[in-house]
């Protein structure tokens, strides 16, 4: 396994407490309320609750009480202007201009909309290249967006193939974009096997193809820093509730590249007008010359209140800090597991790349068997993972919030697991939501 340079490993518990002494951004963690006696590695699921969230929530509840209507205006974040404060907000972490980058809808709304904009097939030219490893909800919304414009899903949507199951392969993915694809649309980590992909090499390949290209980034802003302007990406979207902390069901971003505030948005809502002709109610549509034109509706000032507590820490820390961190902790997990968990009778084996430029946030934690009722005896222990089907736990150390030692401690654990067998008391039945 490869070692990071800067990390001179030691399997030793001290070393982990060594690390965490020295670690610059611990004292984030007191800026987030970490669940009491748990050690939770599943904030690329959803990101664990800043204290200034309360705060943030509480405020636009009183801007609400004291205010009434006069809070799109008089609020202290005006709520008209809120979604375009937040955009300004996360713009940095994405390698964006304020006025690309908008707070609105839903991902999978935010996906519907840009498709609808960016996917302009013509009877040649009308395929969508995605690939089969994508998040379901992203394939069924290509889908339908392929049927609305009545072709056949079935011919019109092509799944790039996944060399082992885990991971893709960017040139095998370029050897796809042929004359008849309009549109790829890719996420830049892979949710399960946090694979993190070569963004700038694919947008190249597509617009050499002049084939406009959009990703799917909820795996990885707040995690990965972006560089959507200098990479020429077309389109983005992602969600505010993993490495954003904005709370379940948050509003979710998008990213619209200047040079497309030309064109005429997709799905049409007054939201996106021209504020400054929004209020005339015309029937006719002005729209923004910004990102801010795909917004359908009215922001959701509840949710802009925590994501805006997410952001401003994550501001404060500097992606840049955040992603040198997540490395290091991801580097001494995989250490750790090469140390204590590769040989029988612990078999576990990392999916994920190991390679930094090749990794998300996360890693991808397998074994040939037991996988699920290993994660439920985590979970009887504390321990707050995830598992993806069939054989994949997902631990996902957050820089802002999780240490050195904790790792060392749920590596430990998973040892004990398996010397005890512990995971025989668990049931092998998959709850709704594991
Ligand atoms: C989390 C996630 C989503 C979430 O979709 P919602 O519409 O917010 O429910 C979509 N795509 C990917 C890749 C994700 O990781």
């Amino acid at each position: 396994m490869a070692s990071n340079a800067k990390l001179n490993f030691n399997p030793s518990k001290n070393y982990a407490e060594s690390l965490d002494k020295v670690d610059p951004l611990n004292e984030y963690r007191n800026h987030f309320v970490y669940p009491k006696g748990k050690i939770y590695l599943d904030g690329n699921s959803l990101g664990l609750m800043p204290k200034a969230a309360e705060e943030g929530i509480q405020r636009v509840l009183t801007e609400w009480k004291t205010l009434g209507i006069e809070g799109w205006l008089e609020g202290k974040i005006p709520w008209f202007y809120y979604a375009e404060h937040l955009g300004k907000l996360c713009a940095p972490f994405v390698g964006a201009k304020p006025e690309e980058v908008i707070a609105t809808g839903t991902t999978t709304v935010n996906l519907h909309s840009l498709v609808s904009t960016f996917y302009q097939p013509t009877e040649q030219k009308y395929k969508i290249l995605a690939d089969e490893l994508n998040f379901p909800s992203d394939i069924y919304a290509l889908r339908s967006q392929i049927e609305l414009r009545g072709f056949d899903p079935q011919q019109g949507l092509v799944l790039a193939p996944s060399t082992d199951g885990n991971l893709l392969d960017e040139d095998q993915i370029i050897s796809l974009m042929t004359e008849e694809i309009a549109l790829i649309l890719l996420p830049s980590v892979l949710y399960r096997s946090g694979q993190l992909l070569d963004i700038d090499k694919l947008t190249k390949a597509a617009h050499a193809r002049h084939i406009p290209i959009g990703f799917d980034c909820s795996h990885s802003v707040g995690a990965v820093p972006h560089f959507f302007d200098a990479w020429n990406v077309d389109f983005a979207f992602w969600c505010s509730y993993k490495y954003l902390n904005g709370g379940p069901g948050a509003s979710a971003f998008l990213y619209v590249n200047e040079r497309h505030f030309s064109k005429t948005v997709g799905l049409r809502g007054w939201f996106g007008n021209n504020k400054k002709t929004q209020f005339d109610l015309a029937l006719t549509f002005d729209q923004a010359k910004s990102a801010g034109a795909w917004q359908i509706s009215s922001p959701n000032t509840l949710s802009a209140a925590s994501i805006e507590s997410g952001l401003n820490i994550i501001t404060e820390a500097g992606i840049e800090n955040i992603r040198e961190k997540s490395l290091q902790l991801t580097q001494y997990f995989m250490n750790l597991v090469s140390h204590y968990l590769h040989n029988p009778p612990y078999s576990f084996s990392i999916l994920n790349p190991i390679e930094e430029k090749r990794r998300g946030g996360h890693i991808a934690l397998s074994r040939n068997a037991e996988v699920y009722r290993i994660s439920q005896a985590l979970k009887a222990h504390g321990i707050i993972p995830d598992f993806r089907p069939p054989n994949i736990i997902r631990i996902a150390p957050i820089a802002l919030y999780n240490t050195y030692s904790e790792l060392y401690h749920v590596v430990q654990t998973l040892k004990n697991i398996i010397d005890d067998k512990e995971f025989e008391n668990f049931s092998d039945e998959r709850k709704e939501i594991s």
